[in-house]
């Protein structure tokens, strides 16, 4: 037997998911332990952070590896979030029904919006699986995730009205969630409900 042979294959099963740093900073890897000289970490296209180690490497050093690299992980969970080869790609059809459907709600809801000042939005459709949607207020662009094909009406409209209320408030405070409710009055319920199977936020408005 070529040496190191049946341990290659224990090491090969000891895999783990461990969790770093605190609070927001939080990280969570899954550990594999390998024949390899160096510790290795790459993001999966899911976003999930995996990292190979040779087998003695001790844990607190691993820890401490992945801890050098959060704005690495930070950086790089936001490029897969955001690839568009992760979301749907719909073909042109498709693609048309979702802009005109999304185009009507937005249609509807513009007039609704109090305190607009903006003119009504260039509307796009991208894919996107980040977001649900995003507003662009100094573009005037309104873009929605090839993601929202095939749901339901009302969660379309809530996140249309998200996004255009976000022409009159840019962020997520207290004033943007009362002129949200004055428009989808059950816009929390249907927060939840698209977010339900997914961790999806509606935008990064917050962050802004
Ligand atoms: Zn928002």
């Amino acid at each position: 037997m070529k040496e190191g042979g049946l341990f290659d294959i224990i090491i090969s099963v000891t895999e783990m998911k461990r969790t770093v740093g605190d609070g927001k900073n939080a990280v969570e890897y899954e550990l594999t332990r390998k024949r390899v000289k160096n510790i290795n970490l790459r993001i999966a296209r899911d976003g999930a952070v995996k990292v190979s180690a040779p087998p003695f490497s001790p844990l607190p050093l691993i820890d401490a590896f992945v801890l050098k690299h959060a704005d690495f992980i930070k950086k790089g969970r936001e490029r897969a979030a955001s690839s568009p080869s992760a979301a749907p790609k719909l073909d042109a059809e498709s693609r048309a029904e979702l802009l005109l459907a999304m185009t009507r709600h937005c249609k509807e809801i513009y007039p609704l919006v109090k305190g607009v000042k903006k003119l009504f939005p260039e509307i796009k459709v991208r894919a996107m699986r980040s977001r649900w949607g995003s507003c662009a207020v100094k573009k005037g662009t309104v873009t929605f995730s090839t993601m929202l094909y095939g749901k339901d009406e009302r969660l379309r409209r809530y996140v249309a009205a998200h996004e255009l209320c976000h022409l009159a408030v840019p962020n997520h405070s207290r004033a943007f969630w009362a002129l949200l409710l004055e428009i989808v009055p059950d816009a929390k319920e249907l927060r939840r409900k698209l977010n339900e199977k997914s961790e999806l936020p509606i935008d990064n408005s917050s962050e802004r």
